[in-house]
């Protein structure tokens, strides 16, 4: 049986069934295997071979992950457990038709494939390749894409009901009472400037995204960036009554970087504080540098608010779009649950990196990381 399937194999590779005898004259079984185990491992995908009866010839690394039952010389149908994959492979073995389905798994985690069934030569001994493609990454964005619009339509859906509504109160009910009239368009202008901000932020990530692979190479001061976005916080920073202030810093901090884009982050980041940490009155940002664990020299600066904090289970999920603590207080302080989503991304864009510390009622520290370039770059740009 092996023999035979060393010899379609070899007929396979040489593109003849002619010339499938010479081929197997000068390999051995054990040569042939080793052939065949290795063109498997060179394969992205999971991949089996089997010989016509549906046993196992070989298989990947990445076959094992998906069915750690797989033997040599084994049924594979024992080791798959899919019946829509085993029920293919019947069918190929059968027709010598190719086969192509897609199933899901539901444990340790949702992951979909696709399978895809290849006679290999000729019956009679005719083998079978059998491929998973794993299709875990598109089902995501996918789903996330689908999430994603449903979010956005939902929250720009949500000001323009109250605009339609205030419209129609304004030409009917209302119409001739001045009073109601100013009162209404007060609140028709928060929900226009709503959907505004919404759009922008919308705008802004999908920017970012489409450039995420591009890295900045111009080099920039972090200090003045961030001195200018406290100047233009003091406002919201005095309506709030928080002070707001930066550690002193001598040292130019020199980043490769997009100043408008860092200094969205750090307006974020500082606006973020002031708006949900207000009740701790103050609110530091230091700047520090340190050797990264892989021995790259960093930059760190840290926004640090003395409010409420966070609780644990939110920390990890802050940066995904639309994720809220409160809904409401978001939307009262006029958030789109998109900056730190924009956050990231920028980062991202910038080889950096934002990490979060924070305890229930000790306030919240919003730490950016980047990658540091020598100060004289600085100088001369
Ligand atoms: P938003 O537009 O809602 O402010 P963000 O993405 O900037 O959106 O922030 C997401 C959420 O993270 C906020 O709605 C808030 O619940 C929480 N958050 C952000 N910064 C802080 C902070 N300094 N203290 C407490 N909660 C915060």
């Amino acid at each position: 049986m092996a023999s035979e399937a060393y010899r379609t194999l070899f007929g396979w590779l040489n593109g003849t069934r002619a010339s499938a005898d010479l081929a197997l004259a000068e390999e051995t079984p054990a040569e042939g295997q080793q052939l065949l185990d290795d063109m498997i491992a060179s394969l992205p995908d999971a991949a089996i071979v089997l010989d016509r009866d549906g046993r196992v010839i070989a298989f990947n690394a990445a076959a094992r992950i998906i069915a750690p039952a797989l033997a040599r010389g084994a049924a594979a149908s024992l080791a798959l457990r899919v019946p829509e994959v085993v029920a293919a492979v019947r069918d190929v073995a059968a027709t010598r038709e190719p086969r192509t389905v897609e199933f899901s798994q539901r444990v340790p985690i949702d992951r979909w494939f696709s399978a895809h069934v290849r006679p290999l030569g000729a019956a009679p001994a005719g083998m079978m390749l059998l491929v998973f493609h794993d299709l875990t990454p598109v089902h995501r964005a996918e789903i996330m894409r689908a999430d994603f619009i449903a979010n956005a339509s939902h929250e720009l859906r949500t000001p323009l009901a109250a605009l339609s509504g205030f419209i129609d109160t304004l030409l009917g009910p209302a119409r001739d009472d001045p009073g109601a009239r100013a009162r209404f368009l007060a609140i028709m202008k928060t929900q226009a400037d709503r959907m505004a901000r919404l759009i922008d932020d919308l705008l802004s990530l999908s920017r970012v995204e489409l450039t995420e692979h591009m890295h900045p190479e111009t080099p920039v001061d972090l200090v003045p960036i961030v001195r200018q976005v406290v100047d233009g916080l003091q406002t919201l920073a005095q309506d709030r009554n928080v002070e707001i202030k930066i550690a002193q810093s001598s040292e130019p901090m020199v980043v490769a970087g997009d100043r408008d884009e860092l200094t969205r982050v750090f307006e974020n980041l500082a606006e973020n504080a002031l708006k949900y940490g207000a009740g701790g009155k103050r609110v530091d940002i230091g700047f520090s540098e340190r050797i990264s664990a892989d021995g790259a020299a960093e930059t760190l600066v840290a926004v640090r608010d003395y409010g409420p904090g966070i609780a644990a289970e939110h920390i990890p999920r802050l940066t995904e779009r639309f994720y809220r603590v409160d809904v409401s207080q978001s939307r009262a302080e006029g958030g789109t649950g998109l900056g730190l989503a924009l956050v990231k991304h920028i980062l991202n864009r910038h080889r950096g990196k934002l990490t979060i510390e924070s305890e229930t009622g000790h306030g919240a520290t919003f730490t950016v990381r980047l990658p540091l370039i020598h100060s004289r770059d600085a100088e001369q740009s």
